[in-house]
């Protein structure tokens, strides 16, 4: 119904660049010649963060990670156009666009991919109800359609955080620290998502599997590092975490 009246409401053109889109395509909100200008995330990079590797030394960013986060890894560079789509996610209401980051992020293929659960990084109750949705639910949603792996609503945020974006990598780890708790019951899965194997209704054989964080995007690491914590806490082994962006420049380094 939503997407119905959206359709109504908003012409098929592309968000980014106005061209209008072809009929098969008006589902999509960024049409392919835009998709197309987002600049790939390319090796050399960490093996563990992604990011690319510095010239001399080990990689600082993700030396101290909790041990179980073992690989991050991000679809584009977040400049200019991929940042105006990871906007309108957020702040335009058109969480629609998710299926459009989620098919730049489908490629990357992260291992252990087959018995994984995507796990989104949750929004604080403030920021969730001013947004009425989470940007990363919406991308975990339209990632999971493409890997066939089920969505896990695994964390919660226990608290509303300073948006991040001028904070330096110390200040942003102050502010996530003990951000995520790990839902109990059920995983807070929804009865259509949860997997037909009655064993894995139990959290803890959920915390056996590659658990995929799914955020929109990757400045420092800070607040992956956190929710991978919680999960670590809580006896999750393997985690992992995609993001569509991936900040051109770290704000500080
Ligand atoms: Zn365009
Ligand atoms: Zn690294």
């Amino acid at each position: 119904m939503r997407n119905a009246l959206d359709q109504l409401l908003l012409p098929a053109e592309c968000l980014l660049c106005r061209a209008l889109l072809p009929f098969r395509d008006s589902q999509r909100v960024v049409c392919d010649v835009c998709r197309h200008r987002w600049r790939p995330v390319r090796a050399p990079w960490c093996g563990r963060c992604g990011q690319p590797e510095p010239l001399f030394g080990r990689c600082r960013l993700c030396a101290d990670w909790p041990a179980a986060l073992v690989l991050a890894r991000s679809a584009v560079w977040l400049d200019a156009g991929a940042r105006a789509a990871v906007h309108a996610l957020k702040y335009r209401g058109l969480p629609r666009i998710a299926a459009d980051l989620a098919s730049a992020m489908a490629s990357l293929d992260p291992p252990g991919l087959a018995a994984a659960w995507l796990v989104p990084v949750p929004l604080g109750p403030g920021r969730l109800r001013e947004r009425g949705y989470n940007q990363s639910d919406c991308l975990a949603r339209a990632l999971s359609r493409r890997w066939n792996r089920p969505v896990v609503e695994l964390l919660v945020r226990t608290r509303d955080t300073a948006t991040q974006t001028a904070l330096t990598p110390e200040a942003r780890l102050a502010n996530v620290a003990g951000a995520f708790r790990v839902r109990s019951g059920e995983c807070g899965m929804r009865s259509e998502d949860r997997p037909r194997d009655s064993a894995l209704r139990i959290p803890h054989s959920a915390l056996e599997r590659p658990l995929i964080l799914v955020d929109d995007v990757f400045t420092t690491g800070a607040t992956l590092a956190e929710a991978a914590r919680a999960l670590e806490r809580a006896g999750a082994r393997t985690v992992l975490a995609v993001t569509f962006g991936r900040a051109v420049v770290p704000d500080f380094t």
